[in-house]
């Protein structure tokens, strides 16, 4: 976070948004950080014949200090969830996640005890990406979607106001009350399909 955050609200901050915008969405620095096959998809997209370093990412960065972007490429295990929060805490603001895959969107096809149903329980998410594995196109795509909220990002106090009214959409939208509440101590609460014995 640097001074722009801090500058009032009105011409002035519109102005540097802009400019905050173009330079965070064309200097973007992923983490070095992969949990399984989606990873050598998303190691293809820095190669020659597919070529991340046209939008200035090939520098894939050892230190989750030096990195603003995490691409959870693979399914995230429950003995791995602490580790990837950590690495999420240690790197610059502001940062974004991708969640590249159906295992990391969504736990995919390993709906187990194991295996975390989502990395969205551990951080927050900015972009899915689905398939299994997405091809470096679309992790790509994915990527170039990113770039255009980035520079579309509010700052300081609107930046402020975006994450209040986010909150606010997020706890009225339907199955809100849901989710946040206390797990169950009946089976039944998921409402599943009764199972045929
Ligand atoms: S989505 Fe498919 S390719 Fe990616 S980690 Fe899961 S199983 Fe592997």
């Amino acid at each position: 976070m640097g001074v722009e955050e801090k500058l009032p609200s009105g011409f002035l901050l519109t102005t540097v948004e802009g400019l905050a915008g173009f330079a965070r969405k064309g200097s973007l620095w992923p983490a070095t950080f992969g949990l399984a096959c989606c990873a050598i998809e998303m190691m293809s997209t820095t190669s020659g014949r597919f070529d991340l370093a046209r939008f200035g990412m090939e520098a894939f960065r050892a230190s989750p200090r030096q990195a603003d972007l995490m691409i959870v490429a693979g399914r995230v295990s429950q003995k791995m969830a602490p580790v990837l929060r950590q690495v999420y805490d240690q790197m610059a603001e502001p940062k974004w996640v991708l969640a590249m895959g159906v295992c990391a969107s969504s736990g995919g096809m390993f709906n187990n005890y194991a295996v975390v149903q989502g990395v969205d329980h551990v951080v927050p998410v900015d972009i899915y990406l689905p398939g299994c594995p997405p091809r470096p196109e679309m992790l790509i795509n994915a990527i170039l979607t990113l770039h255009a909220s980035i520079a579309r990002m509010p700052l300081g106090v609107d930046r402020e106001r975006a994450v209040r009214e986010a909150e606010a959409a997020a706890l009225a939208a339907p199955g809100a009350a849901v989710s946040t509440a206390a797990p169950s101590a009946d089976p039944t609460f998921l409402d599943l399909p009764a199972v045929p014995r």
